[in-house]
C-alpha cells in the first residue's frame, strides 16, 4: 500500500484506503507566511495535522518544513494523495507526477455534475441540482416523492429573530485545548515576534473539532440539542447570539473530519424518529446536500478565468478597518461593528452576516472582488479556495455576472431591521437614507444602484429596484453623501 499524502483539509479516516495505511503530513510554514490569515485558523490548521500525527504515531510520516517541495524531497518511497480541494494543489501533485485518486468526503464527482448540467442547456439552478441529489442519493424521499409532500421549506424557514436578546437553545459542542494546543499557541507567538507571519483577529481558546471524535461528538451534540430549533431562524440574526441554532460544523467539514452523507442521514434519522421536525432537518439538508454540494461541483466546473471576473466593475481597495475585522473599533453601524467584532473573536458567523452584512457592505462600496475572496479565504476558520469562488465571488459579489444567483445579493437597513435586532440602539436609523442619521447600508443601496444602473438595466429582476431609484427625490445627495463618506469606516 502507497503511502498517502494527506493535506490539512483531509483528516478525516475515510481518507485512507486502511486504517493502518501508512500516511505522510506536512506542516509548511510559508502557507502561515504568504497571506494574512485569523490567527484562530492558523492554530486550527496546525492544531488538526499535530493532533492526527500525534493519533497516527509510527504511522505517519510528520514533516515540519518551509515548504511543500522541501517535504517531498526528504521521502523516498511511492505516494498517492485523494484529489486535494483547490487548483494549486491539485496541479502542484499532478505536476509531480503523484497519482491522483477521486475526491473524498463530497458526495458529487465531476463526473456526476457534468452530466446533470448537460441536460440543463446552460440553466443551473441549485434548487433543480439540489432534488436530484435527494433522488439519486435516496435522502427525505419516499420513493421519488419528498417526505412530507415538497421538495422545499423555505417559506416556513424565513422567520425573524424572536423578541429576546438569545434564542436559549443549549450552546454548539465546544473543544477544549490540551497540550498540542499550547505548543501551537507558542509557536505561532513565536512566529509573529519573529516577524515570519502576522494575523489578524483574537487567539481565543480554539472552540472548532480538529479531531474525527470531537467532530462526531459535535455532530451528536448539534442534530440532538439544536438541529430541532435549526429551521425557523436560520436567517435570523441577534446581537447576543452568533450561533442561533446553526450547526456550526463547516470549520470540521471542511477538515474533512465528517463525510456529509453522515451529517445528513444523523439529521433524517432525527426526523424519522420524531426528534426534530421536517423544516429544520429539511432546512439542514438543503445547506449540506443543495448548498454545500452545489458550491464544490461549481468550482471545478466553471472556466478557470471565474476568480478574475469582475461584471461589476468594482475596483476600491478593501480598507484596512474591514481588513483588521475593526480592531480598532472605528465602526459605530451596529450591525457591521457587532458583525466584525464575533468574526475577530471566533473566525465564524453565519451565513446572513456573511451574505447580507459582510458582503452586501463589500459589494455595495465597490471593493474589488477578488481582493474580497481573498479577505473571507484568509478569515473564516472554514474558508477554503473551493468554497471561496462561488460563494464570494459569484454569490456575494455578483462578478460573475449571474451565474451564481440571478440578481446581485444588495439590500437596504430594512432587511437588517427586518432579520436582526441590530437597528434597535444603533446610532443610525434603517429608514433614513440622507443626512446625519442616514443608514449607511440603505444609502449604500441606493448608491450601488445608481453606480450601476446602466450594467443591471437588462436584468428582469433589477426593474422595479432601478424604477425605485428613478422616482428617488434626493437622489443627487444621496449620491453625493455616500461618495463623500467613501470607505471609511461608517
Ligand atoms: C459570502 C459567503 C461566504 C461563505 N464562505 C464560506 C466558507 O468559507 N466556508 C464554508 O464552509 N461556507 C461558507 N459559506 C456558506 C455558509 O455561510 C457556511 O457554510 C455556514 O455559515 C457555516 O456555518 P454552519 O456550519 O453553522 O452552517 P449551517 O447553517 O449549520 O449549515 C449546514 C452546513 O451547510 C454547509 N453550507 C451551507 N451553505 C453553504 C455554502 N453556500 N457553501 C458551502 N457550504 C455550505 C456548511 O457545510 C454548513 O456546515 C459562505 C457563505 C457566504 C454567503
Ligand atoms: S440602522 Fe443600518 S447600520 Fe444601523 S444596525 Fe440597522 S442596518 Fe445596520
Amino acid at each position: 500500500m502507497r503511502r498517502r499524502w494527506l493535506f490539512a483539509d483531509q483528516l478525516g479516516p475515510h481518507h485512507l484506503d486502511a486504517p493502518d495505511q501508512p500516511v505522510l503530513l506536512v506542516e509548511s510554514r510559508a502557507v502561515l507566511r504568504r497571506r494574512r490569515f485569523h490567527r484562530a485558523k492558523a492554530h486550527l490548521l496546525l492544531s488538526g495535522v499535530r493532533h492526527l500525527a500525534a493519533e497516527l504515531g509510527d504511522q505517519a510520516l510528520f514533516l515540519q518544513v518551509d515548504t511543500y517541495g522541501e517535504a517531498l524531497a526528504q521521502v523516498d518511497e511511492p505516494l498517492d494523495v485523494v484529489q486535494p480541494t483547490s487548483y494549486a494543489a491539485d496541479r502542484f501533485v499532478r505536476e509531480r507526477g503523484i497519482p491522483v485518486l477521486p475526491p473524498r468526503g463530497y458526495v458529487t464527482t465531476r463526473e456526476d455534475f457534468a452530466a446533470w448540467a448537460s441536460g440543463r442547456r446552460g440553466r443551473l439552478l441549485m434548487e433543480d441540482f439540489y432534488r436530484w441529489q435527494r433522488t439519486r442519493l435516496g435522502v427525505l424521499v419516499d420513493g421519488v416523492e419528498p417526505v412530507g409532500g415538497r421538495w422545499n421549506l423555505d417559506h416556513d424557514n424565513r422567520e425573524p429573530p424572536p423578541k429576546r436578546p438569545t434564542l436559549g437553545v443549549p450552546d454548539p459542542w465546544l473543544a477544549e485545548e490540551d497540550e498540542i494546543d499550547a505548543q501551537v499557541r507558542e509557536d505561532l507567538d513565536r512566529m509573529e515576534r519573529d516577524g515570519q507571519a502576522s494575523f489578524v483577529g483574537e487567539d481565543r481558546p480554539r472552540w472548532a473539532a480538529v479531531t474525527r471524535a470531537e467532530a462526531v461528538a459535535a455532530l451528536e451534540r448539534f442534530v440532538e440539542h439544536r438541529l430541532p430549533h435549526f429551521g425557523p431562524v436560520e436567517d435570523a440574526m441577534l446581537a447576543a447570539d452568533p450561533w442561533m441554532a446553526h450547526s456550526a460544523l463547516s470549520p470540521a467539514l471542511n477538515l474533512g473530519l465528517l463525510d456529509p452523507l453522515e451529517c445528513v442521514q444523523a439529521a433524517e434519522r432525527a426526523y424519522r424518529s420524531g426528534a426534530a421536525p421536517l423544516n429544520s432537518v429539511e432546512g439542514y439538508v438543503r445547506q449540506v446536500l443543495g448548498w454545500r454540494e452545489y458550491v464544490w461541483s461549481v468550482y471545478w466546473h466553471v472556466p478557470p478565468d471565474y476568480r478574475q471576473r469582475n461584471a461589476l466593475q468594482a475596483t476600491s481597495d478593501v480598507p484596512e478597518w474591514f481588513r483588521t475585522l475593526d480592531a480598532a473599533g472605528e465602526v459605530t453601524a451596529r450591525c457591521l461593528s457587532s458583525v466584525l467584532h464575533d468574526l475577530r473573536e471566533r473566525g465564524w458567523v453565519h451565513h446572513i452576516p456573511r451574505l447580507m452584512v459582510l458582503g452586501n457592505y463589500a459589494l455595495q462600496r465597490g471593493w474589488d472582488p477578488e481582493q474580497v475572496t481573498a479577505w473571507f479565504h484568509e478569515v473564516f476558520l472554514d474558508g477554503y479556495d473551493w468554497v471561496m469562488l462561488p460563494n464570494v465571488t459569484g454569490m456575494s459579489q455578483h462578478a460573475d455576472g449571474g451565474m451564481m444567483t440571478t440578481k446581485p445579493y444588495a439590500a437596504g437597513g430594512a432587511y437588517i431591521n427586518r432579520m436582526s435586532d441590530y437597528c434597535r440602539g444603533c446610532a443610525y436609523d434603517p429608514a433614513v437614507r440622507v443626512g446625519e442619521r442616514a443608514c449607511p447600508y440603505t444609502a449604500g443601496y441606493w448608491a450601488f444602484l445608481d453606480r450601476n444602473a446602466d450594467r443591471l438595466a437588462g436584468n428582469r429582476r433589477m426593474r422595479q429596484p432601478l424604477a425605485g431609484l428613478s422616482r428617488l427625490r434626493d437622489r443627487e445627495e444621496l449620491v453625493a453623501q455616500e461618495r463623500e463618506r467613501g470607505d471609511a469606516p461608517p
